[in-house]
């Protein structure tokens, strides 16, 4: 495996283009995708550069001709056979093999679980740095630097980060927060395609199968009702009580980012700034503390209900009805109230 190298004596200069990484799977292109191209052009039209895609793969030749009508001046399409599934190895391979080679002075790719993957050691490979998760990018006007905005310290404070020494700046772009690139008529730019440096030695792991997890399609936006989990719910199994009264109310299942972030349930179920906006008769947030960000998503809700063990939980300075107490106790009383209740027709 390359170790990561720092390289100092780069000359700044020869690195040209801004870059975005394309992200599929078996040639389904992510939507990230679209958000980076619209991100890049803005950027390459306030510094006069030009913009590539660069894909990596094999048999995606037609999703790419697709992409062509986005504003991209090429496609660097990096076709191998080994790239038909993904590969953190090859991946990384090809594409900072491609950087070392045709130094472009900007690469953003999506923070998602993939571009997570692969984007940090394509920068350790290539000796640059990485501002992970951004949620605003410019070009600094005085110097033409590219600077890279995530939040910081929680949440608390924006973050403007350059990488002043050493070339290709790299940023990974949180999905959902850039606007997507203008489709056009006809094809803008051209594919080109590139012959990776690749052998199947250079992948340590052998791909065998793909097991989809079933996945319930989740509509909060259109939800009447929904009972929503956080942190303290505690787990996947936690989450089966926030479902129990969810369907007791004939309702949606939503998430804190907090919740989400510990692998208690999907990401389609977030509610919150980077979330999903909603706005039902009925939101009951359950073991949430109430974050800014989370009220955004949901304090145009009619009713807002909040269980809480914390009396001082901001939630509930946010909702309409409060109640003090552990969700483990609280959701399993309702529930049989409201079983009770239908029960006698109420
Ligand atoms: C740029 C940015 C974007 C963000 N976007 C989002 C977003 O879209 N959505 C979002 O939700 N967050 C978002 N966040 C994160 C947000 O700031 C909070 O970190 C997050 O909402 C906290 O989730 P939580 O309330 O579940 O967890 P916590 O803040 O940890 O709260 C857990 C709560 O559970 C309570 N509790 C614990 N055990 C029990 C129990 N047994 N019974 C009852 N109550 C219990 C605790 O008292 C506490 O109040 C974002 C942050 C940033 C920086």
């Amino acid at each position: 495996m390359a170790r990561a190298k720092v390289n100092q004596n780069k000359n700044l200069e020869t690195y040209r283009d801004i870059w975005i990484i394309v992200e599929q799977r078996e040639g389904k292109i992510h939507p990230v995708t679209t958000e980076l191209i619209g991100e890049g052009r803005r950027l390459a039209d306030l510094s006069g550069k030009k913009l590539y895609a660069v894909a990596a793969g094999y048999g995606i030749e037609e999703e790419l001709e697709k992409l062509l009508r986005y504003e991209i001046d090429q496609i660097l399409y990096i076709r191998h056979p080994l790239l038909e599934t993904f590969s953190t190895d090859g991946y990384v391979k090809a594409i900072a093999g491609l950087i070392e080679k045709l130094k472009p002075e900007i690469v953003l790719s999506g923070a998602t679980s993939i571009g997570r993957d692969i984007t940090p050691r394509i920068a350790a490979r290539v000796g640059t740095g990485l501002t992970a998760d951004c949620t605003k990018l410019d070009i600094d006007e005085t110097d033409g630097k590219l600077l890279m905005t995530r939040p910081a310290f929680g949440g608390n404070l924006m973050a403007t980060i350059v990488c002043p020494n050493n070339r290709p700046q790299m940023s990974t772009v949180r999905p959902g927060v850039m606007e997507r690139a203008r489709v056009r008529e006809h094809a803008y730019g051209k594919l080109v395609e590139v012959n990776p440096d690749l052998c199947a030695d250079d992948i340590r792991v052998r791909f065998r199968e793909t097991i989809r997890r079933e996945k319930k399609a989740v509509n909060l936006t259109e939800a009447k009702v929904i009972v929503s989990g956080g942190r303290g719910v505690k787990g996947e199994e936690g989450f089966r009580l926030i479902r129990s009264l969810a369907d007791a109310l004939r309702g949606e299942v939503g998430a804190s980012r907090a919740a989400v972030e510990a692998g208690f349930i999907d990401s389609g179920h977030q509610v919150g700034q980077t979330g999903t906006t909603v706005r039902p008769e009925l939101y009951v947030a359950c073991g949430i503390s109430g974050a800014i960000q989370h009220l955004a998503g949901m304090e145009e809700s009619k009713c807002i209900v909040a269980i809480n063990k914390d009396p001082n939980a901001p939630i509930f300075k946010a909702c309409d009805y409060g109640i003090v107490g552990d969700l483990n106790e609280v959701i399993p009383a309702l529930i049989e109230e409201i079983k009770s209740r239908e029960a006698d027709g109420v």
